[in-house]
Order: structure tokens, then C-alpha cells, then sequence
């Protein structure tokens, strides 16, 4: 049987008819998308693309995240993690500190670390490339996820350094692939309430861009249920869409609700309910036919939804993650720790097959 013969939904049928003809959707296909309530329609064509890219399998990771210093030049609106330099609970890792936890990691078995961390004025990029070398040594195959765009613009103005040289220094000291954070939405007028400092979406794009070329895989994030509309969500994966069949380079869309607790943002005021983070994901699988891979993050969805949306478009339910800060001070309640068993579980239960990987996703990824 063929996809669109398993669609009622009139309007969901004729894009079902679109992605089995490999034809991409467009924005009023996508408009439409967010605002059904026919969500199991929806899920059936996200799934079949999810199906098509994945068969079976579901991915997760083992890792640990290292979020080395909250003090941040530029105390975003949306941020509950980050401080200034001198407040009470700031804090930078030192490389000692950063040794024992990675050391403590590597011997529990992690594959993976993941970087980030504030825009801090003085940590000079010396400290960073000591940092990589440093985990590097005590694991050489462990794969490094670090830094967003916005830090690797911050290291180019500290620093003097154009970005290729930031991307080409850090490269050489370790980095294997980046995280997709700092992308938000890249609606200005959004962006000007929630990250009035960051830098613009355009830049962000941009700086993707040349870290693909320099043959950097990267992640795309989106933040929503906060200031933004439905225009704003589409041209934000419209956007992403159109730097990938360029680049290449994205390997996985990774949507985050916002969670506003300890920020200075006043959301939609009220936390996403399951149907609006079905539309957003489900939607975000069929619109970027082209990024191979959809990540839910059960930290910030809770461990239930993200079971759920592995069978409405999600591929790769994240990782470990021991000791994540970030969306932690913003109120997120799941356990800052799921076991490698709680996360197969997860994916066995949803009769999927689980396997472990890392953000590069290796040969057993493929894509
Ligand atoms: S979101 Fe990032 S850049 Fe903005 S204040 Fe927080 S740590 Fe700094």
C-alpha cells in the first residue's frame, strides 16, 4: 500500500503524495503541518520518512557533557545558566578539574564528550586547545563534540583570529564535530527579545557554512514555545533546508522546548503539550528531508515523549549525558543521568532497535 493510501486527512494526503515522489514540501505544506490536529496522519508520513533513512534503528549515546564555565559576556534573556564573572555561583573549570571528570567518564565507558560552555572574556584559546589535547590524551578515539557557533565567533574576536583559523587550531587539537546550539530562531525581531547579543541568525548560518567546508559535521537546534510564531518556525527550517542542500554538513535538526524557569523570558506560558511537540518534530522530519537525522532530547522532553516520538519522525534519543547543567537550571525535571539500559529501554519498548553511537554516528550510523 502505498503512503498517502494510509492518510485521511485530505491536505496531509496530497504532501503524503509529495515525500513518496521525493518531491520537497513547501512552507504552506508546513504551515499546515503545524497546525493539525491530525497528528496520527502526520505521524505516519514522518514515520515512513524516519523508516525510509533509519529501517529499524534507534540511536543513543554514552557521554558525558562538560559545561566548563557559566560566567558569559552576554547574560541572554533566555539563559538560566550562565553568570557574571565574580557572582557567587560562577565558576571555570580548570584543567585539572576538567582531567578528573573526564578521566572519571572514560573509565565508566563513555564514547563521546560534549563541550559547551559561556562566552567568558579571558579564557584565551590556548585554554581550549590544553582542554582537547588534555582529553584527547587520556582517550585518543574519544569523539569531541565542542563548541557552538557562537563560541567559535567569540574565540575569532578575543583572540584576533579569523574563524577558519579558530576551526582550523581547535581541529588540530581535537574537535571532531559541533554541537547545534546557539541557533534558537533565527527570526530577528525574536531574536532581538530573547538573544538580544547573540549573534544574528544569518551569522550563525554562516559560520556553519564554513565549518562544513572545512569538513566539520555539525547539529542544528531550534528553540521553540517562547516569542516565537509559525512564520518564524518555518523560515527557521526553511533556512536550515537550504544551507543543507548546499553544504551537506548538518548531520542531525535537534528542536528544543524552551524552558523558561530562572530565565528573564516570559514564554507562550505554559510548558509545550505532547500534540505541539508531535506537530513541531513530525513536521521538522518531513520539511528537512535532507538532514539524515531527527534528535529528541529527553532531558528537555521528558523520557516519555521522546519514546513517543520515535515513531513520528525522531531517529536518535540522545545520550547520557552525566552531569548536564544548562537546561537543568531552567527547571527541566528528568534525572540528570539516564543509565545506557534506561535509554534502551526506551527504544526496545517503542520495538525498535537500539544502537549506541556518537554525534559523528560512525559505521554503524551510516549516513
Ligand atoms: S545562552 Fe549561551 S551565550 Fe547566551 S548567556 Fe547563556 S551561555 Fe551565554
Amino acid at each position: 500500500m502505498q503512503l498517502q493510501d494510509r492518510i485521511e486527512n485530505k491536505t496531509l494526503r496530497a504532501i503524503a503524495e509529495k515525500v513518496e515522489q521525493n518531491i520537497p514540501v513547501d512552507e504552506s505544506d508546513a504551515r499546515y503541518m503545524l497546525a493539525t490536529n491530525d497528528v496520527l496522519d502526520l505521524g505516519t508520513i514522518a514515520n515512513h520518512i524516519r523508516t525510509r533513512l533509519h529501517g529499524d534503528t534507534a540511536y543513543y549515546g554514552v557521554n558525558m557533557n562538560l559545561n566548563y564555565t557559566n560566567i558569559c559576556q552576554l547574560r541572554c534573556p533566555l539563559c538560566a545558566f550562565s553568570c557574571d564573572d565574580g557572582d557567587a555561583s560562577s565558576y571555570v573549570l580548570s584543567l585539572d578539574e576538567i582531567e578528573k571528570r573526564v578521566s572519571s567518564a572514560v573509565a565508566s565507558g563513555i564514547d563521546e564528550v560534549h563541550i559547551v560552555g559561556g562566552l567568558h572574556p579571558a579564557l584565551k584559546l590556548d585554554y581550549f586547545e590544553h582542554m582537547l589535547r588534555l582529553i584527547k590524551k587520556i582517550r585518543p578515539d574519544i569523539f569531541i563534540v565542542a563548541f557552538t557557533a557562537v563560541e567559535y565567533e567569540h574565540f575569532a574576536k578575543l583572540n584576533g583570529l579569523s574563524i577558519e583559523d579558530v576551526f582550523k587550531r581547535l581541529i588540530d587539537a581535537g574537535v571532531n564535530a559541533l554541537p547545534g546550539g546557539g541557533a534558537e530562531i533565527f527570526a530577528s525581531g525574536v531574536r532581538e527579545i530573547i538573544a538580544p547579543k547573540k549573534i544574528p541568525g544569518q551569522r550563525w548560518l554562516d559560520i556553519m557554512r564554513i565549518a562544513h567546508s572545512m569538513g566539520l559535521k555539525t547539529n542544528a537546534t531550534m528553540l521553540y514555545n517562547h516569542q516565537e510564531s509559525m512564520d518564524d518556525i518555518v523560515d527557521h527550517l526553511f533556512k536550515i533546508r537550504q544551507l543543507q542542500g548546499e553544504t551537506g554538513g548538518f548531520k542531525t535538526f535537534v528542536p528544543l522546548p524552551f524552558h523558561q524557569e530562572n530565565t528573564q523570558i516570559e514564554s507562550k506560558s505554559r510548558a509545550t503539550t505532547g500534540y505541539d511537540d508531535i506537530r513541531i518534530y513530525a513536521t521538522s522530519r518531513i520539511v528537512l528531508h535532507n538532514v539524515p537525522h531527527l534528535k529528541a532530547l529527553w532531558m528537555y522532553l521528558g523520557e516519555k515523549m521522546a519514546q513517543v516520538l520515535l515513531r513520528f519522525g525522531v531517529d536518535d534519543i540522545a545520550g547520557t549525558y552525566d552531569n548536564e547543567k544548562v537546561v537543568h537550571a531552567a527547571g527541566a525535571k528528568t534525572p540528570d543521568f539516564g543509565s545506557e539500559r534506561f535509554l534502551r529501554r526506551l527504544i526496545e519498548e517503542a520495538k525498535l532497535v537500539p544502537v549506541r553511537t556518537t554525534a559523528g554516528y560512525g559505521a554503524n550510523g551510516g549516513m
